[in-house]
């Protein structure tokens, strides 16, 4: 399998060759060159498989440049009961993504059980194993630099901790994260984690990752990398889970079924859409926002109209807090029938910090050939969300599944199951559940007190000369 750029100008490589980079060189998105079909009989054989097996099925479809016993060894170790042993009580940590039934014909996909209590962990396990394994095979190390304000900086540090040749650098904004985000994250005793605290903001945070990086000779030097959003190995990962519900929520490969995904950088969406590519029969992708809405204004208007900094609010689904969609592009390449050229002109706008108008074009009118719909949930219907799946089924859910749960209700067809991608446990965003229900959420037993561990972090000023320096001692 090879991949290809969003933007048509750069060399086709394979799978591992894109793994530890970024963007292509001009600036795109790698996809495979084509998406594998899946047949009715393969659909058949894996209606059954453990969580593992199914992975590996999925995986050896884009991942063709590693010998299938390592692949399946990597894929074994890391859909493991031990590692997303983090479920519901009365849930089997075996299933990985267990499917709670709310009501008939509506269910929650639980994708927050491993280590961080977010779906990010999914993935990032994954990226891990793959890491160290192309490294040690290259004789390889790399120096991951990351800023985060929440969930993606501990997926990463949890799925990197004692990795051979790996070292992590993870920008934080001081004083910002929830008090059980930063015990997750700081509390972490690893030698090759290192937190750095800026005091500022989490933009601040992110400049200082762009200036490092684009000071190429000190990138090169000290050999920096990235495990961003944007990475396909992330988006072929969650590809799985996708498969996993479908089969949970029906009882026949005749059957459709919607999924509902909250929704922020497109990561997690962009790998169901894989999936319905691939064949998998699902009806709609319901995709869900939270006051930050230029996806859900894209989908209902044919505009993509990325915000300012400035535009975009803080709120208690903070995770879809977002001003553009990174991922947003693989999906236009694909509407666009592949156009790399249509692309570049697209985003020329978009990376002059403009907007983009598909009124008009026959590439809007093939929106509904992709099964993609929209909604956008505000401060006040996930508080109203989070109550009514409190009282009338028993279930406490976070406030990104709570946007979820609220547009996929909206999106929901008689006789279609729907299933909302449940991202996150409630215990990280505690503030808005005892806002919403007058009491504490439930947190593993495991993590009973984490707040009160040692922790270490090192605390900066916003300086990027500073940051270079910090790592320049360490690698
Ligand atoms: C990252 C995240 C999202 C958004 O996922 P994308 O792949 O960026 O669309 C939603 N919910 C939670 C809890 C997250 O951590």
């Amino acid at each position: 399998m090879q991949y290809l750029s969003t933007r048509g100008q750069a060399p086709a490589l394979e799978f591992c060759d894109i793994l530890l980079g970024g963007l292509a060189p001009d600036g795109g998105l790698y996809l495979p060159e084509a998406y594998p079909r899946v047949s009715h009989a393969e659909l058949d054989e894996w209606r059954t498989l453990p969580y593992h097996a199914l992975a590996l099925r999925v995986l050896e479809k884009f991942i063709t440049d590693i010998p299938a016993c390592d692949l399946k060894s990597l894929v074994d170790r890391t859909y493991t009961a031990q590692t997303y042993r983090y479920c519901r009580p009365g849930r089997d940590a075996a299933d990985i993504t267990p499917l709670t039934t709310l009501e008939p014909g509506l269910h929650l996909l639980e994708l927050s059980n491993g280590p961080t209590l977010a779906f990010k962990d999914m993935a990032m396990q994954l990226l891990g194993n793959l890491f160290e394994y192309v490294l040690d095979k290259r004789g390889e190390t790399i120096n991951i630099l990351g800023a985060t304000s929440g969930d993606t900086g501990s997926a990463a540090e949890y799925a990197m901790r004692g990795k051979h040749n790996v070292k992590v650098f993870m920008l934080s904004p001081h004083g910002k994260m929830s008090e059980f985000q930063r015990a997750q994250m700081y509390s972490l005793p690893d030698a090759n984690i290192f937190n750095i605290a800026i005091r500022a903001m989490f933009d601040d945070c992110q400049d200082i990752v762009k200036a490092v990086s684009n000071d190429a000779a000190f990138k090169a030097q000290h050999r920096i990398g990235a495990v961003n959003s944007i990475n396909w190995a992330r988006v072929a990962a969650q590809i799985v889970y996708y498969f996993k519900g479908y089969f949970e929520a029906t009882r026949s490969n005749d059957e459709e079924v919607s999924f509902a995904v909250p929704s922020g950088n497109f990561g997690n969406i962009c790998a169901g859409h894989v999936a319905r590519m691939m064949g998998l029969p699902i009806r709609r992708l319901v995709l869900a926002t939270n006051e930050n809405d230029v996806l859900d204004e894209f989908f209902r208007t044919g505009v993509y109209r990325p915000r300012a900094t400035a535009e975009t609010s803080v709120t208690s689904s903070p995770s879809m807090d977002i001003s553009k969609a990174s991922n947003f592009e693989r999906f236009v390449f694909d509407l666009v029938r592949r156009d790399g050229a249509v692309v570049r002109d697209l985003w020329s706008k978009v990376d002059r910090g403009s907007s983009f108008d598909l009124r008009g074009t026959p590439w809007l009118a093939r929106l509904p050939e992709f099964g993609f719909v929209s909604g956008r949930s505000t401060h006040a219907d996930r508080l109203a969300t989070i109550r009514a799946t409190w009282e009338k089924h028993g279930v406490m859910i976070d406030t990104h599944t709570a946007d979820g749960l609220k547009v996929g209700l909206e999106q929901r067809e008689p006789g279609v199951p729907m299933v909302v991608l449940e991202t996150a446990q409630p215990v990280k965003f505690a503030e808005t559940i005892r806002e919403a229900l007058g009491r504490e959420p439930m947190r593993p037993g495991e993590m009973e007190g984490i707040e009160a561990l040692p922790q270490r972090v090192e605390v900066m000023d916003a300086d990027a000369a500073a940051v270079k320096a910090f790592i320049a001692a360490r690698t």
